[in-house]
């Protein structure tokens, strides 16, 4: 069997892996497997300016990124048949989903304790991923206090990662509400983000740009 058509199984694998540990069953990733084979398939999702498969989110949340395509692209013997371009794709979708599950608002009754970040409840707006794709596509993907960027920082691996700050307190937010990517959202590193809340606050980005000055 070529590599190709073992990817093609592979892909279809992990459909299945998929829907049996999580109960989401990718139907559409699946038909468009079997439609243009794996291969295909996998090289247009890797395509710079098409979406990321629809489950990355999903998988993301479960913290079973390693069940993606992306992930899958990345591994050994597969990356072989992808070029660098769409590995870099696949590594950046990776770290931009991973950034959402770590990208916290915390509201004003929990505490923001250090490692506990992941525990806490995601903000729906902070979660959005079309509004966090657009805040990142305005601003960049560095640090709008500190300009940290993890790509510069740590290379190729991190591209991409960055937290998502909701500007407004959920506190203040009443009835239908709309997030507006570029004046409700700002990129953030996890440290500045921190900052940010600690102590249960919602603290304004020009304020912690003060503090960095001590
Ligand atoms: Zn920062
Ligand atoms: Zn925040």
């Amino acid at each position: 069997m070529t590599l190709e058509a073992e990817l093609h199984n592979e892909m279809i694998a992990i459909y299945e892996s998929v829907g049996r540990e999580t109960g989401y069953w990718a139907r559409r990733y699946l038909q468009r497997v079997r439609r243009v084979g794996g291969f295909q398939a996998a090289k247009d999702w890797l395509k710079p300016n098409s979406n990321p498969t629809s489950g990355l989110q999903k998988l993301a949340d479960i913290n079973r990124l390693d069940l993606s395509l992306e992930a899958l692209v990345l591994r050994q013997p597969w990356s072989s048949l992808f070029t660098n371009e769409e590995l870099k794709t696949a590594q950046k979708r990776i770290n931009v989903a991973a950034s959402f599950r770590l990208s916290e608002e915390v509201d004003s009754n929990q505490k923001l304790v250090e490692g506990s970040v992941c525990q806490v409840t995601i903000n729906s707006y902070e979660r959005n991923p079309e509004a966090r794709r657009r805040c990142i596509e305005h601003y960049g993907a560095s640090c709008c206090i500190c300009g940290f960027n993890f790509e510069k920082k740590f290379g190729a691996v991190a591209e991409g990662f960055i937290h998502v700050h909701h500007l407004k307190p959920l506190s203040e937010i009443q009835g239908e509400y709309e997030v507006d990517p570029i004046t409700d959202l700002r990129p953030v590193c996890p440290n500045c983000h921190a900052v940010i809340h600690l102590g249960g606050k919602t603290r304004s980005i020009e304020e912690v740009k003060t503090f960095l000055q001590h």
